[in-house]
């Protein structure tokens, strides 16, 4: 597998990360993970063509994570790709039906299936020989993470999480480890937040679980602007729990899994 980060950024806008986005690379078939404002021209910017896209994974739908959706599945239309699959939890349906509502004159120009999965469900999109594992996280919304597992190798990406069972059991599943972890951080060391995770609150979940080691790199993703500056510190505090090291993702960054 192949990951390549899109967006590593939230609702507020910073320099160089745009909102959440990334694609993890399947049997060279680009399966792209939450799809937020920004991420429609990182998509261009990435080795990736837009047109490329057919299978959306949405995490929850909080407009960091779904607001170029629309854009793409249009900039697809545009192009005469109009096939699309978004996988998504509960009410992606008829966020997706109430966006076409508005937005009718792609109506009947654009064929946009939704598949609604769930904490402890599995699914495997066309074209693709993996295993997708769905997980709640804790959030204020609903909100999903995924455990992906191709040719041998796993990768979980938490979604919108304060660190929890559900998402670090993605992790332990079948007591062999992930290869790769890209877990959300959203502010720095000791900065009082729920449904979100901070360094110290991910550190502090991984000591009480005894967690050392089950993940092999970590990767954090979904910095909000409080965190610029605090990169290092973070990683630091992280490094420990991760064999393969922890990093802070950036907007186009290419890893092999
Ligand atoms: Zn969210
Ligand atoms: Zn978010």
């Amino acid at each position: 597998m192949k990951i390549t980060f899109l967006g590593t950024g939230v609702a507020i806008p910073q320099p160089n990360r745009v909102q959440s986005g990334m694609i993890i690379e399947v049997d060279s078939k680009p399966i792209l993970f939450d799809c937020g404002g920004g991420v429609l021209n990182r998509i261009f910017e990435s080795n990736y063509d837009h047109t490329d896209i057919d299978t959306i994974v949405l995490s929850h739908l909080h407009l960091d994570h779904v607001a170029d959706v629309l854009c793409l599945i249009k900039a697809n239309w545009l192009c005469d790709k109009t096939d699309v699959t978004i996988y998504g939890p509960k009410g992606t349906q008829q966020w997706i039906s109430g966006l076409l509502e508005i937005y009718d004159y792609m109506q009947g120009k654009v064929d946009i299936s939704v598949t609604e999965v769930a904490a402890g469900e599995m699914f495997t999109p066309d074209g693709v020989s993996c295993k997708i594992t769905c997980a709640s996280g804790v959030h204020s919304v609903p909100s999903l993470g995924y455990r992906i597992e191709s040719g041998g190798a796993t990768v979980v990406y938490s979604g919108d999480t304060e660190p929890c069972d559900p998402i670090m059991n993605l992790c332990d599943d079948d007591g062999a480890g992930v290869d790769v972890l890209v877990h959300e951080c959203s502010f720095p060391i000791g900065f009082e937040v729920t449904n979100h995770t901070t360094p110290d609150m991910l550190a502090g979940y991984m000591d009480e679980h005894g967690l050392k080691n089950t993940v092999d790199r970590l990767y954090l993703t979904h910095l909000y602007p409080h965190m610029q500056r605090h990169e290092g510190e973070s990683v630091e505090l992280l490094q420990q729990y991760f064999k393969g090291g922890a990093r802070v993702a950036s907007d186009l960054l290419e890893i092999e899994v």
